[in-house]
């Protein structure tokens, strides 16, 4: 396996290892099937967990890379309980152990975890029942420090290893190990002992995010030889990915329409960004006699169940949801996921869209892709070191109008992405070359003077005001020296986000005790617009694609510079009235 590259880790062994790996005719087959049905209630496995239990149960080191929700955790826990003694899980993170602790409850696995905040009598009893041939709990949960610091837990390792009874070791979210890696832990590093002093035991390392060089990194910190590499696609072919402007303020109406319509009688979800959202966007889905119920953080357990239960069995036909419904979610006839307001990140996007069509029969993930959506997620993420990167990098996504979408999400997997794989499978395959490029210069020089003209009055301007003054809306005392543009709010709109994701514009947050505004200000590339030879080009969308307003475009003028979108002209929407409005922590 050649090091280095930054490519897709190739699997180190070949295809037919592969298929022999997917056959149910080991020793444990038998045991482990019936341990997938009667204690974890799954009805089959997904891809590669099958391979990654036999190699595991067969004494291999193995490396498994797999996008987040798809599974891997069932890889260790399942031959856990298939084999003889206790199996080692390193964790980076309480929180992480405690989740996965709590489903083990909940399906009567016996698991612990040894961590700092373990009581004396805790403690006790765990590094007893390591010792014990009848094995009190079949995982072990430990973050890397107490491998690191505890020497007690070395010793109680060592005798039950040499007892038979350290049937495994697990390192989940192994690139932690990796100073290459996006989230290298100093604890991780230390790890290697464990291969060193225990070389029978298999490990098995677990990440959703690993080139091939953070994996050879991660080989020799974990002092591995030769392990075998398992990684899934993150592409899921069944599902259709598609983006629509919210070019009207009746979007909600277009979604009915798609579920009384297209989705008729089949079973999805919609997520909203507050919670306040999910009870409004319910009731307009049940006024227009569609089984919807809201599902957030803030409802009563009880109620959460009740309505995962209906939705499951057929009663409700929708859950409208904010990103609290997840954990647990394995539905698997799932035909649409719509995002009534865009996610915060493609992964997150990936996470949320991928709860479609488990069954691996065509689904459709579609996004509502609002203006101002954008900037009230921008002031929610404010907090996050890496936010408004991402929040950008899922703008761009839905802004983009001539790459296939799945090359833009295989870039968060490190993947290379062909297009030609997508087999029409998202809206820019299937009705490609839809767009116009056209020369903005001349469009962001008026734009960026309006924003540098009211910085200079020592005023900030929303994005929703810069659009306003753009168009001749603003008030008086601004009008003479803007050059009011003849442009649609729909072109404004992408003109202004293009110029945010590019750096002419950028982010100004402004925090008061009880919300944050979000301002547009001069980015770090405004002064370029000065020198009369530079020029900005960018691709826009030819065609309105929200279906039930808009005519379908049969011609248009291809002049550069003036390309138009034609259709009808986008109501003017008082939905954009509050800008960045009061961000409350309801978003879950
Ligand atoms: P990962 O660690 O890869 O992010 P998890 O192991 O936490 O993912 O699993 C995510 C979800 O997938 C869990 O709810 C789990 O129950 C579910 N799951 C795992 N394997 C299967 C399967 N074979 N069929 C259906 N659901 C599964
Ligand atoms: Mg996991
Ligand atoms: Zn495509």
């Amino acid at each position: 396996l050649p090091s280095g590259s930054s490519k897709a880790p190739k699997p180190s062994f070949s295809k037919q290892d592969l298929q022999h790996h997917e056959e149910s005719d080991f020793s444990w087959s038998k045991e482990v099937q019936g341990e997938l049905m009667s204690v974890f209630k799954l009805s089959k496995f997904r891809p590669l967990q099958r391979a990654a239990i036999n190699l595991s149960m067969s004494g291999k080191d193995l490396f498994l890379v797999m996008p987040t929700g798809r599974g891997k955790s069932l890889c260790f826990q399942l031959p856990a309980l298939c084999s003889k003694g206790f199996t080692l899980v390193i964790a980076p993170l309480v929180s992480l152990m405690e989740d996965q602790l709590m489903y083990l409850k909940s399906i009567d696995v016996a698991a612990v975890t040894l961590n700092a905040s373990s009581t004396k009598e805790d403690s006790k009893r765990i590094l007893a029942g390591m010792i014990d041939k009848n094995s009190p709990f079949k995982l072990l949960y430990v973050t890397p420090e107490k491998i690191a610091k505890s020497k007690l837990l070395m010793s109680k390792l060592e005798k039950a290893y040499n007892m038979g009874l350290l049937a495994r070791i697990a390192v989940d979210e192994v690139h932690c190990c990796s100073q290459w890696g996006h989230d290298f832990r100093p604890d991780y590093k230390l790890l290697g002992i464990l291969k060193r002093q225990f070389p029978k035991v298999p490990l098995v390392g677990l990440t959703a995010t690993a080139t091939s060089s953070v994996l050879k990194d991660c080989e020799k910190i974990l002092c591995v030889q030769n392990p075998i590499t398992l990684t899934a696609p993150f592409n899921r072919p069944n599902l259709y990915y598609e983006v629509r402007f919210k070019d009207n303020e009746n979007f909600t109406d277009d979604i009915a329409a798609l579920i009384k319509g297209k989705y008729k009688n089949q079973s999805g979800i919609v997520y909203v960004f507050s919670q306040k959202d999910a009870e409004n966007v319910a009731v307009d889905l049940r006024k227009q006699d569609i089984l919807a119920q809201p599902y957030h953080a803030s409802m009563q357990p009880s109620d959460k169940t009740l309505v995962h239960k209906h939705w499951a069995s057929k009663k409700i036909q929708v859950v409208v949801a904010t990103v609290a419904f997840g954990m647990g979610i394995d539905k698997a006839d799932v035909r649409f996921v719509i995002h009534h307001t865009i996610s915060k990140s493609i992964e997150n996007y990936y996470q949320e869209s991928g709860r479609a069509g488990r069954d691996d029969s065509p689904a459709d993930c579609i996004v509502f892709f609002g203006f101002m959506d954008i900037f009230r997620i921008s002031t929610m993420v404010v907090m996050e070191n890496t936010g408004q990167q991402k929040l950008q990098n899922m703008v761009a996504y839905c802004q983009n109008v001539d790459r296939c979408r799945r090359s833009l999400m295989a870039i968060h997997f490190d993947e290379v992405w062909n297009d030609d794989e997508c087999d029409q499978m998202c809206d820019v395959c299937r009705h490609g070359n839809d767009y116009v490029t056209m020369d903005i210069t001349k469009h962001a020089q008026d734009v960026v003077s309006i924003v540098e003209h009211a910085s200079s009055m020592d005023e900030k301007l929303t994005p929703l005001k810069v659009c306003e003054a753009w168009m001749g809306k603003g008030p008086a005392k601004h009008r003479k020296t803007i050059t009011v543009t003849s442009l649609t709010r729909m072109e404004v709109e992408s003109i202004i986000i293009h110029l945010l994701l590019h750096g002419y514009f950028s982010e100004d947050f402004s925090f008061t005790p009880y919300t944050t505004h979000f301002y547009l200000k001069l980015g770090r590339k405004s002064a370029l617009l000065k020198n009369s030879s530079h020029s900005i080009t960018m691709k826009m969308r030819r065609r309105l694609p929200s279906f039930s307003t808009v005519k379908k475009v049969s011609e248009y003028d291809g002049e550069k510079t003036s390309a138009k979108v034609k259709g009808k002209r986008p109501a003017e929407s008082d939905h954009h009235k509050s800008v960045a409005k009061k961000v409350k922590k309801d978003t879950r």
